[in-house]
């Protein structure tokens, strides 16, 4: 069997990740999304496990001390990290993964996951991610400003990853997600099985 492959999205806050996702995992229940644990306080659109587990910072830090996380990283005071045992289990068993994390995250998830494949998503410009941001609602101005100012920075780190996708016209973007998941499944190393199969027919 082969193993599953791990994904990572990227890119500033704001920058689409989550509605390309969701829009993406509509039409594709063959991958599963990473449910990461942070410590942020649940925003007022948000449930227990609708998106995230909500912790307190001292359990963040305690399942930290217990190694249950695969990555994790501190995110304007707050921690975010994907918790270890649900992606070794679906790739051990097949199954693709997909983890939306922070630049950081997606650095440190490499050491363990070298072959893993990494797409970071820009905003067309700037201009557009504030907006973006402040149409959300789901911070406060002084907030949108920080995220702002780290987007920046991440921008500048998009030379890390393996694919660009530029979220301008979401349709697109997500089809972008389309190709980039699929061609990667028609690669000769996830085909031998398939080969291996109709040589036996012969
Ligand atoms: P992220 O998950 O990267 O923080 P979101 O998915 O929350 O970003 O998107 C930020 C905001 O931008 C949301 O309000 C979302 O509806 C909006 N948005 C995302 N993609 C587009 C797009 N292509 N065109 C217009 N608005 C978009
Ligand atoms: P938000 O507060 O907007 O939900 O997320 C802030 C940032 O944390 C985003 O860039 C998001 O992708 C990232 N993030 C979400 N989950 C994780 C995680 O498990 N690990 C890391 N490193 N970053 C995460």
């Amino acid at each position: 069997m082969n193993k599953g492959r791990l994904f990572i999205l990227s890119g500033p806050s704001g920058s689409g990740k989550d509605t390309i996702l969701n829009e993406f995992l509509k039409d594709n229940k063959d991958i599963k999304l990473s449910m990461s644990t942070v410590s942020r306080p649940m925003r007022k659109d948000e449930t227990q496990d609708s998106k995230y587990h909500h912790v307190s910072k001292e359990e963040f830090l305690n399942l930290l001390n217990k190694n249950e996380f695969l990555e994790y990283n501190e995110y304007l005071g707050n921690y975010y990290g994907t918790p270890k045992t649900p992606v070794l289990n679906a790739i051990n068993n097949g199954i693709d993964m997909i983890v939306e994390i922070d630049v950081n995250g997606a650095g440190n998830i490499r050491k363990s996951f070298p072959d893993a494949i990494s797409v970071f998503i820009v905003p067309p410009s700037l201009k557009t991610l504030k907006e973006r941001l402040i149409g959300r609602g789901t911070e406060t101005e002084e907030q949108i400003e920080k995220r702002l100012n780290k987007a920046f920075d991440e921008i500048s780190r998009a030379n890390e990853f393996d694919y660009i996708i530029c979220n301008d016209d979401l349709k697109k973007a997500v089809n972008d997600l389309n190709s980039i998941i699929k061609s990667n499944r028609l690669k000769y190393e996830r085909q031998i099985e398939l080969l291996e199969r109709v040589q036996k027919t012969c």
